[in-house]
């Protein structure tokens, strides 16, 4: 069983609200498509946090800002992650982190997530169209993405991946699940990611 990585939205969780570390972004136009390529400037290394919302600082912290889609999670998350041998990840950040309220910031680390795994298009009804051989955009023949599939063959077996074909959504395995709620590691929240063969279920 695999699961998409989700966050606890209640109220008493801080966020990131914004990535100080993003200048803006370098934009032009493909010469073989003639889509734009915007691509992301970052002045540090590592994300630089604005953090908002409840009082607690949760282990996996939501991040609402533009640019990339950080994974930002506490070093306690990180060194059960680390300890518990979790694959799909080959190394992290140190972030630096601002917070509005009077509560010493908490540390937090972006993860670099190389797991993968894809949707199934197939049973999702999607192809992907006009797949650029330059700069590999593509569009998708239809808007809606559910309900979502996961096609299991396209897993590589980490326990944290990235969705391929949208980096933005995270899948995980059942023993990650089982490692977060096993240290009551705070702001995860996880649904069950279907396949659409009921025999990829086991
Ligand atoms: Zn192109």
């Amino acid at each position: 069983m695999l699961y998409w990585l989700e966050h606890d939205t209640s109220h008493k969780f801080k966020y990131a609200c914004k990535d100080q570390s993003l200048q803006g972004w370098e934009r032009h136009i493909c010469p073989s498509c003639g889509r734009e390529i915007a691509t992301p400037i970052y002045t540090e290394p590592a994300p630089h946090l604005v953090l908002e919302g409840g009082r607690q600082f949760p282990d996996l912290l939501q991040f609402c800002g533009a640019g990339e889609r950080w994974c930002l999670i506490s070093e306690k998350a990180l060194t059960v992650l680390e300890e518990a041998k979790l694959s799909g990840f080959d190394g992290y950040k140190q972030c630096r982190i601002e917070s509005r309220s009077k509560a010493t910031p908490q540390e937090y680390y972006c993860l670099n997530i190389t797991g993968q795994v894809d949707f199934d298009f197939a049973a999702m009804f999607l192809k992907k169209k006009k797949r650029c051989d330059e700069c590999g955009q593509f569009s998708w023949n239809r808007t809606r993405m559910y309900p979502r599939f996961i096609d299991r063959s396209t897993w590589d077996s980490s326990d944290i991946c990235r969705l391929k074909s949208i980096p933005g959504f995270i899948v995980c395995s059942q023993r990650f699940t089982e490692t977060v709620m096993e240290y009551h590691l705070s702001g995860f929240a996880f649904s069950e990611a279907r396949y659409n063969n009921p025999q990829q279920e086991a």
